[in-house]
């Protein structure tokens, strides 16, 4: 009996619970009018190449709250995911992606300048993916080849072959494919070699400790060497000092981005700092 009311005790009235779920709610309601209010943003990090020349950006989501100011996307895009909202603000993403890359595009510091978009799995999933990045690549004018879609191996393992049907379909009109956070998820061989990829991402968590970690530094040499020997180009993240980059160039990484050679940033700033001259 005591047991019992115990239970109705925490189905009905646990105040921690209550709580908790009114968080959320107010949380997803917030996160809807981010959309509608204009209070997502874009922010841009450069990616270089050996002779530090920026050859693309990563664009990456931040939420300008009224109240909480500025939100990283380990706050809001897990609740984004789990909600579906994560749909249409994928979709905006990809829109402001495509209308900076044309405000940009007498300003580009060389003819191969791609920008990187991160695509959630439920995103990715989603029947109209494809024809939706159709739709707005001739909505919006942008060439193909100046879009790159990173997607974690999670998100393609999830169900490989409507993975490799979605990225073929896309890659056939130009769009490069990036595999985000590589060396995190369960990556085999036998599955990267037929997945229609162009390049492989180093998780930061590698190059973090590159200088003083042996195991760390077997497994990025490992990664470029495989990357390189399946003709992919291979780009490392999370880059902060000269040592990293020594060690990652001597290896044969191609393109690096990281706090070392800038921070994420607004739209004006990169344009200003890093397009300019
Ligand atoms: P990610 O795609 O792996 O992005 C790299 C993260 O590392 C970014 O965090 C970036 O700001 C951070 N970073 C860059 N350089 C350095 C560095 O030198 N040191 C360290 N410690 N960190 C560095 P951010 O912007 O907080 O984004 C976190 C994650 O949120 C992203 O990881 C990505 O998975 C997700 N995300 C960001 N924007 C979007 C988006 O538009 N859509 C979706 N679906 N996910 C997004
Ligand atoms: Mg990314
Ligand atoms: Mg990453
Ligand atoms: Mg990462």
């Amino acid at each position: 009996e005591a047991k019992d009311a115990g239970r109705n005790t925490l189905r009905f009235f646990d105040p921690a619970m209550q709580a908790a779920l009114e968080t959320r709610i107010a949380m997803e309601t917030d996160l809807r009018r981010a959309l509608t209010d204009g209070q997502l943003v874009l922010y841009y990090q450069p990616q270089v190449d050996s002779a530090r020349r920026v050859v693309g950006a990563e664009a990456l989501l931040r939420w300008q709250h009224p109240q909480r100011g500025l939100v990283m996307p380990a706050s809001f895009i897990p609740l984004a995911e789990e909600t579906g909202l994560i749909v249409p603000i994928g979709l905006w993403v990809l829109e402001t992606a495509c209308a900076q890359i044309n405000a940009w595009s007498q300003a580009w510091p060389n003819e191969r300048f791609v920008l990187a978009i991160n695509v959630s799995a439920r995103q990715f999933r989603h029947p109209d993916f494809v024809s939706q990045v159709r739709e707005l690549l001739q909505r919006s004018g942008v060439a193909a080849e100046r879009l790159k879609l990173e997607l974690t191996e999670s998100v393609i393992l999830d169900d490989i072959d409507d993975a490799i049907r979605k990225m073929s379909a896309l890659r056939s009109l130009g769009i490069g494919f990036s595999m985000d956070d590589f060396g995190t998820g369960y990556s085999s061989l036998s599955y990267l070699k037929r997945l229609p990829l162009d390049q492989l991402k180093i998780d930061q968590s590698f190059v973090r400790d590159i200088d003083t970690d042996p195991g760390d530094k077997v497994i990025v040499q490992t990664i470029i060497g495989m990357g390189c020997n399946l003709g992919l180009h291979v780009i490392a993240e999370g880059v902060e000092n000269d040592a990293q980059v020594e060690f990652l160039e001597k290896q044969g990484c191609h393109a690096f981005q990281g706090y070392l050679f800038s921070r994420p940033l607004p739209a004006d700033e990169f344009a200003r700092k890093l397009l300019a001259g």
